[in-house]
């Protein structure tokens, strides 16, 4: 089979991406030209991220597939003429990289880190913390990424519910689905991941009403997107002491502006949307098995529901 994919995405990732591209083309045992700059009539398969700077898919005529190299689609999956197939990334590399920082940052919550590096002060102050098994933690969306983490923070004991769009059945996982399932399954998060996709749905979906269903006390963690919390209302809800901390990794703006509130906020800690990437070597495989797949004639995988925006 002989394929032209179009890398349109930064020279950065081009440089990350290169030779892992080349090496999973071949070993999917496909006849592929790789390059940056094709004729768009002749490409089959565009390799894509928005940091490429390409907007008009019109021209790409006979293209079979735009592959993200991104999970989160939101600024493409409305634009219009993109008609072909559209996959997102699911990427076990990137799957693996979520799952160490939502552990990690759940964990460093429960166990009270923070204070305890903030109070080396000399006093023997001892603040035992609870096990894991007291401290019940939510997840909002539980797809790739949700589900992950929510297999291991079942695994270290943590009581983990989870909300989605459509029901599930995770063992270990008290599963909620649907608007209806929403208030419940915040009501009972001492610790709240968000882990939705930024759709019209979704957006502001932590809203004042939401962060006061929250118990008093409750902490979050947002590796999902910025959109999906209306900042001014959490900012209230952390000063009013309702919520105890916020540890955010995505935002409305990035980078997120220096004279944003969240940044001095003694009770919010902000990372630059680096919870977890796509890895070039195990992402490289994931596109090209799924070009080979479709050059069989199989169905192409990961492929994004236009309707529901993800
Ligand atoms: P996914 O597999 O598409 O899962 C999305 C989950 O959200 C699904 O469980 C889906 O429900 C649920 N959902 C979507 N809309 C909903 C709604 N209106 N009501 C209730 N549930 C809804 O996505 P993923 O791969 O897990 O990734 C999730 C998000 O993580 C991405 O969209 C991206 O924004 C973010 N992300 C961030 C980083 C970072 O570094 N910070 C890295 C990668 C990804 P169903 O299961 O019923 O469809």
């Amino acid at each position: 089979m002989s394929i032209k994919v179009l890398f349109a995405a930064s020279d950065t990732d081009w440089q990350a991406y290169r030779t892992s591209l080349r090496t999973a083309l071949d070993d999917a045992g496909l006849d592929a030209t790789l390059a940056r700059d094709l004729p768009p009539d002749e490409v089959d398969y565009i390799v894509y991220a928005p940091s490429g700077g390409l907007r008009d898919f019109t021209p790409y005529t006979r293209c079979k597939a735009v592959m993200s190299l991104w999970a989160g689609v939101e600024t493409i999956v409305c634009n219009e003429t993109l008609t072909m197939p559209l996959t997102r990334m699911v990427d076990p590399g990137l799957t693996e990289g979520m799952v160490e920082w939502v552990t990690g940052h759940v964990l460093r919550l429960h166990l009270n880190i923070d204070h305890a590096l903030a109070r080396q002060d000399g006093r023997w102050d001892r603040h035992v913390p609870p096990l894991a098994r007291d401290r019940p933690v939510t997840i909002l969306g539980l797809g790739k990424l949700g589900h992950a983490c929510a297999k291991a923070l079942s695994a270290l004991n943590f009581p983990v519910s989870g909300w989605s769009r459509s029901a599930k059945d995770i063992p270990d996982v008290r599963t909620y689905a649907g608007p209806e399932g929403l208030r419940a399954a915040l009501s009972s998060a001492e610790i709240l991941v968000l882990l939705l996709p930024d759709t019209p749905e979704t957006v502001d979906i932590l809203d004042a009403d939401a962060l006061a269903t929250l118990p008093k006390g409750a902490m979050i963690i947002n590796p999902g997107r910025g959109p999906l919390i209306d900042d001014e209302a959490l900012l209230d809800a952390l000063d009013r002491g309702h919520i105890s901390q916020a540890t955010l990794d995505v935002f409305r703006i990035e980078p997120l502006p220096v004279e944003h509130p969240f940044w001095a906020h003694p009770k919010v800690t902000v990372t630059p949307h680096i919870a977890s990437e796509t890895r070039p070597v195990s992402a490289a495989r994931v596109i090209a098995e799924n070009m080979r797949n479709c050059e069989m004639g199989l169905p192409l995988e990961h492929l994004v529901d236009r309707g529901n925006g993800y």
